[in-house]
């Protein structure tokens, strides 16, 4: 069933970071930037879980150090691929307490935060 419309409706985005892959790649591969938190390597339902097809714009973050981009978005200590800029959804409670178990902030993907 190809996506109408352009958008690649095969990608699903990262609650954690809105990293942008396909499912296989999170399965495949987890997230790779939280996946100490998310465990999604192996699980395609843990992938569902932890990642969203709901998301709204598409960053090319090449540069991370460079990008202004990169700072708005929080992601300027990540790796470089393909982003989103705004996530519906939130991740199970236990990925939220290991985040902050590691001394971190889960900040919802799904709002624009103020500058
Ligand atoms: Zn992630």
């Amino acid at each position: 069933m190809p996506p109408k419309g352009g958008r690649q409706a095969n990608l699903r985005a990262c609650l954690i970071c809105s990293l942008l892959q396909t499912p296989k790649e999170f399965v495949d591969y987890g997230c790779p930037n939280c996946e100490d938190v998310c465990d999604m390597r192996g699980s395609m339902e843990r992938v569902v879980d932890c990642t969203s097809t709901i998301y709204d714009g598409m960053i090319a973050m090449m540069e991370p150090e460079e990008s202004w981009v990169a700072r708005w978005q929080r992601i300027n200590k990540k790796r470089r691929g393909l982003y989103a800029v705004r996530v519906t959804g939130r991740p199970p409670q236990d990925v939220v307490d290991a985040i902050e178990a590691r001394g971190g902030l889960y900040r919802p993907r799904d709002a624009v935060e103020e500058l």
